[in-house]
């Protein structure tokens, strides 16, 4: 999720939009243009912006109610297809989940009640069919909320109606089987609409069932690998043999521990065995290239890596290494000692070996 912006942040929640939404600013700018000049492409615009309103107090039903069950939701994203607010977890129950999912819709339902009232009591008979671009703000903006709310109850991921699907399942089949039939149903169904938008003309259709897809699949994998690690501390999936590498030696040096083990990187040390840093194997070989096999491994390394500590759970563990941005961490423990290295192929075997024996 490097493709993101963030834009502000409420009741600790960061509001973030992802880059690919201004496309979809550009695309409706345009489009108000050509129907309307200048001012036809402000009217487009502001509509977007209202909706945009619309999506982020949908987002925020979801999060309140996530909130009253313990849950967190560290930041909110603003895709071209809707909002998507990152829970930290899955809560515990099915029930749970339910009400999450079904409180975004309400929300929007809500909307679409009070923009309704105020039409009406407006004196304008509001009309709930075709959407027209000419018509009245709010009533336009009444029915696109409607949509909004008719598609989001599709029950396919990253849609609520795919949770409400998952959370119906897992009551009944546990959480991994749930999410995996309600991902493969979503998957499914995304492949029959974007079928029908290719070949109907409906671009804007099957880039939405791309995204669908897409989040499925996202969605299954992130499920399974968080309830196969679950329980797990870092201190049970690191490595424990292997090899430091002193912050004195020099690329030669590396080399020929590269060349002699498996091992891809190598937490670098100083004198008294504290970790400054980590030299992957694309570090020696950058390093190499620029300044030759004699230069030393500390001008060569990643500084400023954060240790992980022996004690870290596994999704936290996961996050700050997917984080890091490397392929590996070293672990240090409350003495400052360097007990293990933390290592994605490591992580990725044991996952396969607990899965097996499951
Ligand atoms: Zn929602």
């Amino acid at each position: 999720m490097g493709w993101t912006i963030t834009i502000g942040r409420v009741a600790g929640t960061e509001i973030k939009v992802h880059l690919t939404f201004f496309i979809l600013v550009a695309f409706w700018g345009v489009a108000g243009y050509q129907q309307g000049g200048p001012a036809g492409a402000l009217a487009a615009c502001i509509m977007l912006f209202a909706l945009f309103a619309c999506v982020l107090l949908h987002e925020f039903g979801h999060i309140l109610m996530a909130g009253r069950f313990g849950v967190r939701t560290p930041d909110v994203i603003l895709l071209p297809i809707g909002g998507v607010a990152r829970l930290e977890r899955i809560p515990d129950e099915p029930r749970q989940e339910l009400l999450i999912a079904l409180a975004g819709p309400a929300v929007t339902l809500a909307i679409v009640v009070a923009l309704y009232a105020v039409l009406a009591l407006g004196g304008v008979a509001p009309r709930m069919g075709e959407l027209d671009p000419d018509g009245p703000f709010l009533e336009t903006l009444m029915r696109v909320n409607l949509y909004l709310l008719v598609f989001n109850l599709f029950p396919a991921f990253p849609m609520d109606g795919g949770r409400v699907l998952r959370a119906l399942l897992s009551s009944r089949m546990g959480l991994v089987a749930g999410t995996r039939i309600a991902a493969r149903f979503g998957q499914a169904s995304a492949v029959v609409a974007g079928l029908y938008g290719l070949t109907a003309g409906e671009p804007l259709l099957a880039l939405v069932a791309l995204f669908v897809y897409l989040g499925a699949g996202a969605e299954a994998a992130a499920v399974e690998t968080r309830v196969a690690g679950e329980g797990l501390k870092v201190d049970q999936m690191m490595v424990t043999q292997f090899r430091a590498i002193p912050v004195h030696a020099t690329l030669a040096d590396a080399v020929g521990l590269l060349l002699s083990s498996e091992q891809r990187e190598f937490p670098v040390v100083d004198n008294l065995g504290r970790v400054e840093g980590v030299l992957t194997r694309d570090n020696l070989i950058k390093g190499i290239s620029q300044r030759g096999t004699d230069s030393t491994v500390g001008e060569a390394m990643t500084t400023q890596v954060k240790a992980v500590s022996p004690r870290l759970g596994f999704q936290e563990a996961l996050e700050q290494l997917r984080s890091s941005g490397l392929p590996a961490l070293p672990v240090v423990d409350d003495t400052g000692r360097l007990v293990g290295m933390l290592t994605l192929d490591n992580i990725t075997d044991l996952l396969l070996v607990r899965r097996a024996r499951a």
